[in-house]
């Protein structure tokens, strides 16, 4: 499959590394549909970003953790450019915060957006991929999924099972030309990270071998790598973007 002409959904593309990633795969010609969930005039400027690079892309609001909203979500794509070939799985959140105070609450809304979201979207997109016999799917979790971190027993927990959902998903369909792997970033700079203190963002530093933040480029790249032809001898692996932080 090449990228030009192809169409994809990347779910959380309104702000951060989901617009990077949008705006990267529409630079290589792919029709985008950008996800999000409240943020309109956020969705509306990657939009609008896509288009002024001579792109196409429509912002499609969807909470990927109600049925509802993703069955819409995907409606409205196959509608508006007629197939799905590539689907990121980048919406997240965090609910931080050590595990004696962490509230029910906490743990169902992070697992609910990060992992369920990401079943429901594989699934609503994989009826299409598997009677076109082609797809690749691209699931963004972190390195905290394979290192864990404190305060985030939720996230990293959310993030682990995405690692086990990918390799589950990517034997099921592998016979059937759809590939789906993991990307785990490290500390990328978004407005996710952005709330952390000072002190905290420079200790985080220190433990970054190659000595810099990620961008939401840097991660942007991998997945259009992964996404595109080159990469289609890999499946079910996960590959890390975070500097040597976590090796
Ligand atoms: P961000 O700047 O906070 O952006 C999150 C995006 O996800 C927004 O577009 C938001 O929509 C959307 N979103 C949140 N909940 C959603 C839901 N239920 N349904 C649909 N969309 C939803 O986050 P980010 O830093 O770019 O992170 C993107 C992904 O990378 C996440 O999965 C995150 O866990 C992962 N990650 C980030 C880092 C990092 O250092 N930043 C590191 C490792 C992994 P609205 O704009 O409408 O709110």
């Amino acid at each position: 499959m090449m990228l030009k002409d192809s169409v994809g959904i990347v779910t959380g593309s309104g702000r951060g590394i989901g617009r990077a990633i949008a705006v990267n795969l529409a630079t290589a010609g792919v029709k985008v549909v950008v996800n999000y969930a409240g943020r309109s005039d956020k969705a509306e400027e990657t939009v609008e970003l896509i288009r002024a690079a001579g792109g196409e892309a429509v912002a499609v609001q969807a909470d990927v953790s109600q049925q509802a909203d993703v069955d819409r979500l995907i409606k409205t794509a196959i509608e508006k450019y007629g197939k799905i070939d590539i689907l990121v799985n980048n919406a997240g959140i965090t609910r931080d915060t050590l595990l004696l105070r962490m509230k029910e609450a906490d743990w169902d809304a992070v697992l609910e957006t990060n992992l369920k979201g990401v079943f429901l979207c594989t699934k609503a997109v994989s009826k299409g991929m598997l009677k076109q016999r082609s797809g690749v799917i691209v699931n963004i979790s972190s390195i905290v999924g394979l290192s864990g971190n404190p305060g985030q027993a939720n996230y990293a927990a959310a993030k682990a099972g995405i690692i086990g959902f990918t390799k589950s998903v990517a034997k099921e369909f592998a016979s059937r030309g759809i590939r789906v792997n993991v990307v785990a970033p490290g500390y990328i700079s978004t407005d996710m990270t952005g709330t952390l203190p000072e002190g905290t963002q420079a200790d985080i530093l220190k433990g970054i071998p190659l000595g810099r933040i990620g961008s939401p480029e840097d991660v942007a790249n991998v997945v259009r790598f992964l996404v595109s032809p080159e990469a289609s001898y890999i499946t079910g692996q996960t590959l890390s973007v975070d500097g040597g932080m976590e090796m």
